[in-house]
């Protein structure tokens, strides 16, 4: 569920990253010191590490609407911040396409808006009904409204 929101995040245009089950939280926690970011968590054993307090913050709510605004009331997260400005695989920051770049897309895929590139992961990223569907839903958020769909 957490990844579901961190994936928002990313969405709304934070620096985010997701990371894999399993990993350790001693090393999760250190890496977290080192780049400076915070770590979100659900689980309330890993707030008795040493630097836990600075850079984890734990959720509470259930489910992904509730954790969605418990983390916008901590973190004043903007659900607008910089939407869609970063790949959703791998959270570089996106390009605008060149011409060349656009011609990869079937012309009958091709909306009004933007056509961005990841640099990364090679991939296009172009305004289409999934596109409008996620400006909606952060548009929700940033209005305040956290009730599920
Ligand atoms: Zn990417």
């Amino acid at each position: 569920m957490l990844k579901g929101l961190a994936r928002w995040l990313r969405a709304a245009g934070y620096d985010t990253l997701i990371l894999q089950d399993g990993e350790d939280d001693a090393r999760l926690i250190a890496r977290a010191v080192e780049e400076d970011r915070i770590l979100l968590t659900r689980d309330r054993p890993m707030l008795q590490h040493r630097d836990a307090r600075r850079h984890i913050l734990l959720l509470h709510g259930n489910g992904l609407h509730d954790c969605a605004q418990e983390l916008t009331t901590k973190l004043h997260i903007d659900w607008q911040y910089r939407p869609f400005s970063r790949c959703m695989l791998c959270n570089s920051p996106l390009e605008e396409a060149t011409e060349r770049q656009r011609r990869r897309i079937p012309q009958v895929m091709h909306g009004n808006g933007l056509t961005l590139y990841c640099p990364h992961c090679d991939k296009l990223y172009w305004e289409g009904s999934h596109v409008e569907r996620m400006r909606r839903h952060l548009q929700r958020w940033h209005q305040g409204d956290f009730r599920a769909d």
